[in-house]
């Protein structure tokens, strides 16, 4: 019974060290495995950590990975891991830095674990999280439409580089990595003080909801209710940050792929009745 819940780290911290080894033999290059060795065992260190109740262990983890990615492999080795990374790969048709950062953690990944991406190891949210305003104070706004305008903004940009072949791409990469996280950060800390709403970014401007969103409708690990237990007490959707309709098993339910597993309805329902 002990061990049951070291199995969701466990099975975390050995889809990783999968990953981790197959990318160093196909790719030829160990960095790979010690990067997503070092990512798996931060994850399951954070998922043991949750298991024994400690309070920060998922701002833990968000630090531990979101620190990592932004601060060594974003600014000291220079790598854009922003969505404009992602296509500069893909145009380049490389499959490297960014390009494995955001098939593993923001297409094919949530199939397995959702968003979890998003409740953590995002860089952005580690610091949104932060804010005063947990849980939303007002109904939704409709300015999720804004996201398809960054997306599109992002993929023009990096587009444009190729299309009228720009000298040192990849040095204008590197500098719109900084420059767009200083404005990410911006951004997204006006919008929670504007909308009283840690997660409004997520909701309203974040670019790679557009993959995050339809790949985790699909998700094996998410947040399930024990109908027989249930109260209706409406306590789980008070907390939840991403306004999610929780005591329901539909994955159509209102807003079900904004899940980010940050786990908070299941810490508070009286009866026991959510688990992962
Ligand atoms: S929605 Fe975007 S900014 Fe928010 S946690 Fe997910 S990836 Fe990060
Ligand atoms: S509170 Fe529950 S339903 Fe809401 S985002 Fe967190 S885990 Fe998902
Ligand atoms: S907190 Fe628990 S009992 Fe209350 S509505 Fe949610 S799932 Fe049901």
């Amino acid at each position: 019974m002990k061990f049951k819940k070291y199995l969701p780290p466990l099975i975390m911290w050995l889809v990783f060290e999968m990953i981790a080894v197959t990318l160093a033999f196909t790719l030829d290059n160990i960095f790979y495995f010690f990067n997503f060795s070092y990512i798996g065992t931060a994850i399951a260190s954070g998922l043991v950590l949750y298991g024994q109740k400690k309070k920060y262990a998922r701002n833990a983890v968000q630090f531990a990975v979101g620190l990592y990615m932004l601060v060594y492999l974003g600014v000291l080795c220079r790598e854009n891991m922003q969505i404009e990374g992602f296509w500069y790969y893909l145009f380049l048709g490389v499959f490297e830095a960014a390009a494995i950062h955001y098939v593993i953690a923001k297409i094919l990944g949530p199939l397995l674990f959702g968003r979890g991406w998003c409740g953590h190891a995002c860089w952005t949210a580690m610091v949104l999280d932060l804010l005063p305003f947990k849980t939303p104070s007002a109904p939704r706004r409709r300015w999720g439409f804004v996201r398809y305008f960054v997306f599109g903004a992002s993929l023009i940009f990096v587009s444009l580089l190729f299309i009228i072949q720009v000298p040192d791409k990849g040095e204008i990469m590197r500098q719109s990595f900084i420059i767009g996280n200083i404005i990410y950060y911006a951004v997204g800390v006006a919008l929670a003080y504007k909308c009283r709403d840690n997660r409004a970014f997520c909701k309203y401007i974040c670019p790679i909801t557009l993959f995050l969103k339809p790949m985790s409708y699909f998700s094996i690990f998410r947040i399930k209710v024990d109908e027989k237990k249930c109260i209706s007490c409406g306590k789980c959707e008070r907390v939840c940050p991403m306004d999610v309709k929780v005591p329901s098993n539909s994955r159509k339910k209102e807003n079900a792929t904004e899940c980010i597993l940050c786990m908070k309805c299941v810490e508070v329902c009286p009866k026991n009745a959510l688990k992962l």
